[in-house]
């Protein structure tokens, strides 16, 4: 497996990564975009300890203010830390405004049972300030900065954020790249779709939610699992298998070294739903299926 560090990476002039090591769970990634005026971050972090790094590297990199927060969906490593960004706006798709404030009513530390070791203090919930529906477009100066949402994959709210002339997108968790992607919440078929549309936008640089940044290869790397784990979970499923049987019976190939492979589990649980004939995103029985998760 390749290591990659936690850094600030220039992708283009006043384009950043903030890509945090090792990608596994609760660890993920962010952007900035620095403007004549302003700053733009995209996603806010799991912790306190985690933002206070990423805010000192935004520091060394800008002392312009960040007033606008970007979060691409609503998992608790993408906004728990929204409420440090003090002076900037949030925005999100509709859903994921109704999906954080529907989370709204759990503790952030009661995920800390499920996860041992897992630190979520000073994590908060903070309800968005600002949403769209299918596409938004804002002007930072020059640069055009696209927010767009295709339908339900990773969750059935992910939006990515597409800065076409500089041909870099931040994908958040609709790219997992040498880190296992998770389908818990959405859409596997919806995803592969997702997928196939990112790559035809034929940018340059995809910034994953989790892992290294990326180009298209790796895009299509992380394609290629759904459409394996898709067509193994079929047969079992067809078969009539156990679900967890079914997700400890798949051979993962190279895919096994990718970080967090026990998410087949929920894989698998979510692609039965969808055989099932679900509607995406399907409520399903998260802690049993968390618990089998770690068991693996
Ligand atoms: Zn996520």
């Amino acid at each position: 497996m390749p290591f990659w560090k936690t850094e600030m990476k220039e992708l283009a002039p006043g384009v950043f990564a903030y890509v945090q090591a090792d990608g596994t769970w609760f660890v993920s990634n962010a952007g900035l975009i620095i403007g004549k005026e302003d700053a733009i971050v995209i996603d806010s972090l799991s912790n306190e300890k985690r933002v206070r790094v990423f805010m000192e590297e935004i520091a060394k990199t800008t002392d312009k203010p960040v007033r606008l927060l970007i979060n691409t969906h609503s998992h608790g490593d993408h906004i728990w830390t929204n409420h440090f960004f003090k002076e900037a706006k949030v925005i999100c798709h509709e859903r994921c405004r109704e999906a954080t404030l529907a989370a709204a009513e759990v503790d952030p530390a009661t995920y800390e049972e499920n996860f041992p070791g897992l630190n979520l203090d000073g994590a908060q919930i903070t309800p968005q300030d600002i949403t769209f529906e299918n596409k938004l477009t804002l002007y930072t100066d020059d640069l055009k900065v696209q927010m767009i949402y295709n339908g339900p994959a990773h969750t059935t709210e992910d939006i990515f954020i597409y800065l076409e002339e500089a041909g870099i997108v931040f994908c958040g968790d609709l790219l997992f790249y040498l880190c296992t992607p998770l389908a818990l919440m959405g859409h596997i078929s919806g995803w592969i779709a997702t997928l196939d549309l990112l790559a035809g936008l034929g940018a340059e640089i995809y910034i994953p939610g989790h892992g290294p940044v990326t180009n298209k290869n790796g895009l299509l790397e992380s394609r290629e699992y759904l459409l394996h784990i898709q067509n193994e979970t079929k047969k079992r499923f067809d078969a009539g298998m156990d679900p967890f049987i079914a997700a400890k019976d798949i051979d993962l190939g190279e895919f096994a070294k990718w970080t967090n492979p026990e998410r087949i589990v929920a894989n698998v649980e979510r692609l039965y739903s969808e055989f099932r004939g679900e509607e995406p995103g399907a409520p399903l029985d998260g802690t049993s299926i968390l618990q089998k998760m770690m068991k693996l």
